[in-house]
């Protein structure tokens, strides 16, 4: 009896991979990203974290489950700097972009279109972990990475000014740094984002704004092109003010992750030649950002073979509008 189980022992170990929780060195997994807010209805197509919520189920109902990991695990592994036995066998890792207050915050928004409190990214989580307790979840997961905007001056006139209600504030980031299923990381000082109008000091920060004004155009209003942080100087502002201004928040944790503003080809497109200073920078000048990795909007798989500041990202909206055409993202994974 006691040699038929040896025999039996044996021949489960030449069957069974040595270690099934390992993700394959092979692997080729999605990163997802989110816009959080609602946009004209209250359906999965239009408000962020309702379509979050029922991609979470969809996720973990695969068979076997699918683990939402740490972005940042993610591009350790893909860097080579992790190994895939620390990992679940099957992943994919979610991000948002910009950093409205609807990541953390039940906003109000007056109602419309969904009818009072907008639910948080935050809640979602917290609801998902409470209805589960069959996957027995680590405290990771599901886990998101929130790339902030940094310039509190940007944040406000994107609020509409100071008189406005604020829903881009960063009082909520060391919080969602500290829950153990969010990170805060850097998605540049000020997006170029079109609500500058002219050439605008951020007293916080002390840099004025937007920062492509440092750049060979010398144009200092927003335009969303990304195109225009063309020199080191626009590149040092854009990446690494916002970085050191976002460990203020965080500390004593430093954002090690940048996603490229949308617009832009260093975003959803290839970086063009005028984009070079921007990567050459991120190359060389590590001491200053201290980035591990950058990711843009364009929709590749990550991999081992990944470049490390142009990581691919699937965006809802973007690249998928239902829980069919996650799935087919997912279907075209490699775990
Ligand atoms: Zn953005």
């Amino acid at each position: 009896m006691k040699r038929m189980a040896l025999v039996t022992l044996l021949s489960l170990c030449f069957v069974m991979p040595v270690n099934s929780f390992a993700l394959s060195n092979t692997a080729r997994v999605p990163v997802l990203y989110y816009h959080p807010g609602v946009a004209s209805s209250c359906d999965y197509a239009n408000y962020a974290s309702m379509a979050f919520a029922q991609d979470l189920e969809l996720l973990y109902q695969q068979n076997p489950p699918i683990h939402v990991i740490p972005l940042y695990w993610l591009a350790e592994w893909a860097l080579g700097q992790r190994d895939g036995s620390t990992l679940p066998d099957r992943v994919v890792a979610i991000s948002t972009d910009d950093g409205p207050n609807d990541v953390w915050i039940d906003v109000d928004a007056g109602g419309a279109p969904c009818g009072g409190n907008r639910i948080s990214f935050k809640r979602r989580i917290e609801e998902f972990r409470a209805s589960h307790p069959e996957l027995n979840l680590q405290w990771w997961e599901p886990h998101v990475s929130n790339f902030v905007i940094a310039s509190p001056k940007v944040r406000q006139l994107m609020s509409g000014g100071p008189n406005a209600p604020q829903f881009w504030t960063d009082d909520w980031w060391a919080a969602a740094n500290q829950s153990g299923f969010m990170e805060i990381h850097n998605h540049s000082i000020d997006h170029d984002m079109l609500e500058v109008t002219e050439r605008t000091t951020d007293p916080v920060i002390g840099v004025d704004l937007v920062a492509a004004g440092y750049g060979t155009t010398g144009d200092w209003v927003g335009h969303g092109n990304w195109n225009k942080i063309d020199n080191y100087l626009s590149s040092q502002v854009e990446i690494s003010y916002a970085a050191s201004y976002i460990n203020l928040k965080i500390a004593p944790a430093w954002p090690d992750l940048f996603a490229y503003p949308f617009y832009g080809p260093c975003g959803r497109f290839e970086c063009s030649p005028g984009q070079t200073a921007v990567i050459d920078y991120l190359q060389n000048f590590q001491n200053e950002h201290g980035l591990l990795a950058a990711f843009t909007t364009k929709p590749e798989y990550v991999s081992r073979g990944s470049n490390r500041w142009m990581m691919g990202r699937f965006g809802w909206q973007a690249d998928w509008t239902s829980s069919s055409g996650l799935q087919s993202i997912l279907n075209g994974a490699t775990w």
